[in-house]
């Protein structure tokens, strides 16, 4: 596997306007906080497509990988493998106003590094799970609802007011 590329130096390419080129390029990818767990990368080193046009003044990029985090389910807090599929784009176009400007890229320099993580926290599902299905915790036991099966119930707390009753019956 080639080395780890930081920084890529857009200017080597020598783009003139108009053209393309398209890069394979290995990224570091680092853990991330999510919910409050804490998640890491199957493999930090990751393969990534960097491509590239030259706009009259700037670049369009486009970067596209994949990765599988791993850590805590949500729902049940057992292990998940969560694979996540990136395809960012970012426009750098100076004198194209403060929208047409990417944080990544300054002059000829892009930040693949910073973009892959920024881009890898964005795609993020809303919720991460260890199979779409999962039945999650007990509310009142907290017993691993995956394992408890469908049956696994609780008895609901008696209506005070029953209680009062049986109490007057007592006397
Ligand atoms: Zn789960
Ligand atoms: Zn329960």
């Amino acid at each position: 596997m080639a080395g780890k590329t930081d920084i890529f130096d857009l200017g080597r390419l020598q783009l003139s306007s108009g053209q393309a080129r398209r890069v394979d390029l290995v990224v570091e990818l680092e853990g991330l906080e999510f919910g409050g767990q804490r998640y890491v990368p199957q493999t930090r080193m990751t393969e990534s497509v960097l491509d590239a046009s030259r706009t009259t003044s700037g670049y369009s990029l486009r970067l596209r990988f994949q990765a599988r985090l791993q850590g805590p389910c949500m729902r049940c807090l057992e292990y998940a493998d969560t694979p996540i599929s990136i395809d960012a784009r970012e426009i750098d176009q100076p004198g194209g106003g403060e929208d047409m400007r990417s944080p990544y890229v300054g002059g000829d320099e892009l930040d693949v590094r910073s973009w892959a993580r920024d881009a890898l926290v964005l795609a993020l599902p809303a919720q991460i799970v260890c199979r779409e299905d999962c039945r999650g915790l007990c509310a009142i036991c907290g017993e691993n609802l995956n394992e408890a099966g469908p049956d696994h119930v609780h008895e609901r707390a008696p209506d005070p007011r029953f209680a009062k009753l049986s109490e007057l019956r007592l006397e």
